[in-house]
């Protein structure tokens, strides 16, 4: 038998809850895809507020050498207060790693709860680049030196007039950047026979940022005449733009026309959530951030405090984080057994609070209870 190791970050907030229905299911589910051949060792790792508490930081030298060393991990939701504290440690795991692709799959299952008419129409995958934009987090404070000093700087040598009471954040978006990013998505289009993309970008207002990435994004296009085209020629993947405000009407009147989104950081955040509701919910929507030499696996879903320790709410988008996992290390069985036990246990009308008040008529279930129910049906 040979261990498979796995960093693993619990999360704040609901993280213990999903984690404790889920582990055992990621277990028992490698164990049956392998013959008992392989075996999950889990290496705990703390980070966010857990780790400030213990070690005095918040994502300890020792847990970013073990992620590089591992090249994967799974991950539960981490706090980011509002407003002040600290930095977001999800944004700095994804910039200290490089992890430039942020992969978000909004696929229907049969008897999901959905706010639209045909749900099973919407099978697609939002690719977000990860590490540029607004996300980048170059901001300043109102009434700081450098806010201040950056004011008197943009009147002074570009004759532009801000109020002297902003706060200011810069929104970097690089040809380099956008370059790596599509071409990556587009290597997965065309090794995954996908239909189309779509680069979704507010570009008729911020030329020089979001129209940048979309002309960036279409010259790489341009060099992949084998497998790409721009003009619908047939048996070839399409290759098209929405402006962001229409894409999310577009998503919800036709979703079948829509299959890879390819987004700056800002529009791929938004609509990641916003596409979530049409398959059932955050609980329901698994995510990846990938980079050339780590991927982290998480639940597009935050830590949603309220809930907290109240063994409530659904593990999904978590169990399908960790099948996105297996899928990325080659162990398909592990990750469809996963999927298909989930699918199973919803479809037997087990389902957490989430999916139960959207489907009416159904007692929910605890998170934990689900999690027994999926590992049941392995
Ligand atoms: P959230 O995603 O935590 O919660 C929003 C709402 O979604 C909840 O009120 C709940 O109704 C629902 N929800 C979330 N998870 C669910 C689940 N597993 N099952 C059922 N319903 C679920 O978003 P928020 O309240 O805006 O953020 C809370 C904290 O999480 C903030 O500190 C934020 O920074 C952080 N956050 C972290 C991540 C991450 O770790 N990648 C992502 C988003 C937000």
């Amino acid at each position: 038998m040979t261990d498979i190791e796995i960093p693993c970050i619990m999360g704040d907030g609901t993280g213990e809850d999903i984690w404790n229905a889920s582990r055992e299911i990621f277990e028992e589910a490698l164990l049956k895809a392998t013959g008992g051949e392989k075996r999950i060792r889990w290496i705990p790792i703390l980070a966010g507020i857990k780790a400030l508490d213990k070690y005095g930081t918040l994502l300890p030298e020792e847990a970013l050498h073990e992620i590089k060393r591992c090249g994967i991990a799974i991950k539960g939701p981490l706090t980011t207060p509002v407003g002040g504290g600290f930095r977001s440690v999800n944004v700095y795991l994804r910039q200290i790693f490089d992890l430039y692709v942020c992969m978000r799959p909004i696929r229907y299952f049969k008897g999901f709860p959905s706010p639209i008419k045909k749900p099973e129409k919407v099978n697609l995958i939002i690719f977000r680049e990860n590490t540029e934009d607004l996300y980048r987090g170059v901001e300043w404070q109102e009434g700081t030196k450098e806010a201040n000093r950056l004011i008197e700087f943009l009147k002074k040598e570009m004759d532009i007039s801000l109020p002297p009471d902003a706060g200011i954040g810069l929104k970097p978006i690089s040809k380099k950047g956008t370059v790596r990013f599509t071409k990556w998505v587009i290597n997965y289009a065309i090794k995954h026979k996908r239909k189309t993309i779509t680069v979704v970008h507010k570009g008729n207002i911020m030329k020089y940022t979001e129209g940048a990435f979309r002309e960036w994004a279409y010259d790489v296009a341009k060099e992949y005449k084998e497998h790409i085209t721009l003009d619908g020629e047939k048996g070839k993947i399409r290759f098209n733009d929405r402006i962001a405000d229409n894409m999310f009407m577009q998503v919800i009147m036709r979703p079948e026309e829509y299959d890879i989104l390819l987004c700056p950081n800002l529009n791929g955040d938004y609509l990641s959530d916003a596409c979530a509701a049409l398959i059932g919910g955050l609980g329901v929507a698994p995510g990846a951030n990938i980079g050339d030499n780590v991927a982290i696996f998480e639940p597009t879903h935050g830590s949603a405090p309220q809930y907290a320790g109240k063994d409530m709410v659904n593990p999904i988008s978590f169990l399908l984080s960790g099948a996105m996992l297996f899928s990325y290390i080659g162990i398909e069985e592990a990750s469809d057994r996963i999927e298909h036990a989930v699918r199973k246990t919803v479809n037997a009308g087990i389902v957490t609070y989430d999916l139960a008040r959207q489907m009416g008529g159904i007692s929910p279930v605890a998170c934990s209870i689900f999690g027994r129910e999926v590992k049941n049906r392995l």
